[in-house]
């Protein structure tokens, strides 16, 4: 089992020169996380997610969290310990505001903590996303005397959160849940009803849990639209603010998993006892479903984030096994002996795929929460409109492409392991089996695809994909005085066009009323998108790292260019090969009969 060092190289590099770091680094209140302060921060985060977390990473796999017989969930070994230490080393709120006691770093600056943390220990850290969704649901829609109770302890860690949509008939659809929020007297209201999958829906990590739960009001109507959102925490708060008695609400059950063993996957049901359990609007009534969004995009972004973190996990995993395993001589040398499998150009190809397609993934996901940062403090309305609609438009192709590729890039670390990939004792395998969950939870990868292709595509009658479509275009500039990037800004050039022609069809099909062919070409298209938005940001990587900036390791930046190369000439060509599925539409698919 190997460790995890975090690559600060390629994490610095990205975000200084392809996401914009010293732009964030202007905005109101964040001039203080210039790029030479966030290095500083981010080689101790680095530091503490590589020493303390990812020794846990096997351990957790191995025990997982179980279910007591006194009902309550235990996280393995280690982990109180660790999360202990993650809470008083004040990363938890990292990139919170300073009013409740965070950090105040930009969010791109928390997102890479983040990245760290899921890449140290994938099952961990879904703890503190959800913790961090809470906290922006509660900020956005709580009522102050709510923020004043609960924001603080969720900032600090001491408290957690937990996000609670999913019953038995509600998945994709959420508007099908059935769990009941009765109004009271004093204002509160009383909740029944079974949730399933909640994770990190209990533990013993902190001194209280917050659930956030969608139910609907007695006489809401059917759907979506009947849906309100309610805090309901494990433990009561008494007249101190403390956690006093416990809540009407229990796990019933943990579930058997793949993968991600630590991360307790819960059955709560609400309201067991009879008396129901107590729930406090957030927002208005019926309004739950829009407010809950807010915590869901966040998530989107963060489950993305696991295909960069399991990319670069089974990456380094892959890169160590394949330097250390000597089979097979090398075919046309002269020299007899064996040679460590690294040598082989299969080998060699299989290695940079992973490496390529992490570090264009780490430049979108960066590049996307850059946006979350202008979003929230541009000095101009039309800067904060648009950061609005480029994340709009970037969120389910993080959450989708990331995920996908991270589980085929696990997927290529079992196999540069060979059979002892396929065994468990390497651990190439856990990063496959923890990887698969990503493009399932947070809307699967499915649905995400059939919001790029029927909200997304449309805003602003498609100028909204048309501004970033231009950019795209716009880098080819940048690229022309290179002539070791000629080839690569020819295949830029191919496959923003296939990307663009893509995006018309689409949108004929949408006007025509075709709504059919468009969704049966959803998911390929949400991938032609994902490989072109890579393609774009590793050539501004390749552009940047040619002009060399002093502050990074020659070596580093001729490396950069060739795994930037290597995307633009052999991966980003793949993207093209997408737009018979594209605009294939739905004939065939419904000539079939199953
Ligand atoms: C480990 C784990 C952790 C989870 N954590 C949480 C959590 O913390 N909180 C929470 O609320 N939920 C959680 N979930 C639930 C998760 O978000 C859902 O499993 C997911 O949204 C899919 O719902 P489903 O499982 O009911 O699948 P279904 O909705 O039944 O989907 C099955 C398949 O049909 C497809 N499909 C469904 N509807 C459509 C449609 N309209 N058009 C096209 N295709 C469609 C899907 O893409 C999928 O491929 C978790 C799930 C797991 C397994």
């Amino acid at each position: 089992m190997s460790g995890y060092q975090p690559r600060l190289d390629d994490i610095m590099f990205t975000l200084t020169h392809v996401a914009g770091l010293e732009e964030v680094s202007k905005l109101e209140g964040l001039q203080h996380a210039d790029p030479e302060t966030v290095g500083t921060i981010l080689e101790e985060a680095g530091r503490f997610f590589s020493e303390v977390m990812a020794p846990l990473n096997e351990v957790g796999d191995q025990q997982g969290s179980v279910l007591a017989e006194d009902g309550a969930v235990k996280t393995p070994d280690g982990f109180r310990e660790a999360y202990s230490k993650y809470i008083s080393s004040g990363w938890a709120g990292a990139h919170l505001p300073e009013k409740w006691g965070g950090g105040g770093l930009p969010y791109l600056v928390g997102v890479v903590i983040e990245e760290m943390f899921k890449t140290a220990n994938m099952a961990f850290s879904l703890a503190a996303m959800l913790t961090h969704g809470a906290v922006e649901a509660l900020e956005r829609h709580g009522s102050e005397e709510m923020k004043a109770s609960y924001i603080e302890k969720l900032v600090n860690g001491e408290w957690a959160g937990t996000m609670n949509l999913t019953e038995p008939e509600a998945g994709s659809d959420v508007g099908a849940l059935r769990t009941k929020a009765v109004k009271q007297d004093d204002g509160t209201y009383r909740l029944f009803g079974t949730k399933i999958f909640i994770t990190w829906g209990d533990q013993d990590l902190t001194e209280n849990i917050l659930h956030l739960v969608l139910a609907r009001t007695p006489d809401a109507p059917a759907g979506t639209r009947g849906i309100s959102m309610f805090l309901v925490p494990k433990y009561l708060l008494d007249e101190h603010g403390e956690p006093g008695e416990r809540n009407d609400l229990k796990v019933v059950s943990l579930e058997h998993k793949l993968g991600i063993h630590a991360s307790p996957t819960c059955v709560i049901s609400y309201g067991d006892a009879g008396q129901g359990a107590v729930g406090y609007l957030v927002g208005d009534e019926q309004e739950g479903m829009r407010n809950m969004f807010t915590m869901m995009n966040m998530a989107r972004v963060g489950v993305g984030m696991e295909g960069v973190a399991i990319g670069e996990r089974a990456y380094q995993h892959a890169l160590r096994f394949a330097r250390e395993r000597v089979q097979g001589r090398l075919v046309g040398a002269k020299a007899r002996e064996s040679v460590p499998i690294i040598e082989h150009p299969d080998v060699r190809r299989m290695l940079l795929t992973m490496k390529s397609y992490t570090e264009a993934m780490r430049s979108l996901l960066y590049v996307t929460a850059a946006e979350g940062d202008h979003l929230s403090r541009a000095e101009t309305e039309e800067r904060r409109e648009l950061a609005s609609d480029r994340l709009a438009l970037l969120t389910p192709i993080v959450k989708a492409w990331c995920t996908d590729v991270g589980v085929e890039m696990a997927s290529l670390g079992v196999q540069v392991h060979g059979g002892m990939g396929y065994v468990e004792e390497t651990g190439a395998a856990q990063f496959l089996r923890d990887s698969r969950i990503a493009p399932i939870y947070e809307g699967t990868n499915g649905i995400q695809a059939i919001d790029l292709v029927l909200r997304k595509v449309p805003m602003g009658n498609g100028a909204v994909v048309g501004g970033v479509i231009g950019e795209m275009n716009d880098e080819l500039a940048t690229m022309e005085d290179y002539e070791d990037l000629a080839l690569f800004r020819e295949e830029l050039a191919t496959a923003i066009q296939g990307l663009a022609e893509s995006t018309t069809w689409l949108g004929e099909r949408l006007v025509e009323g075709d709504i059919q062919s468009a969704l049966a070409g959803a998911t390929p298209y949400l991938r032609q998108f994902g490989i072109v938005l890579g393609g774009w940001l590793m050539a501004r990587s390749a552009v940047a790292a040619i002009g060399a900036p002093p502050e990074f390791e020659p070596s580093f930046l001729a490396e950069k260019v060739a795994t930037a190369r290597f995307y633009g000439e052999q991966l980003l060509p793949t993207a093209n090969g997408l737009v018979p599925a594209v605009k294939g539409g739905a004939a065939l698919l419904d000539s079939v009969t199953f």
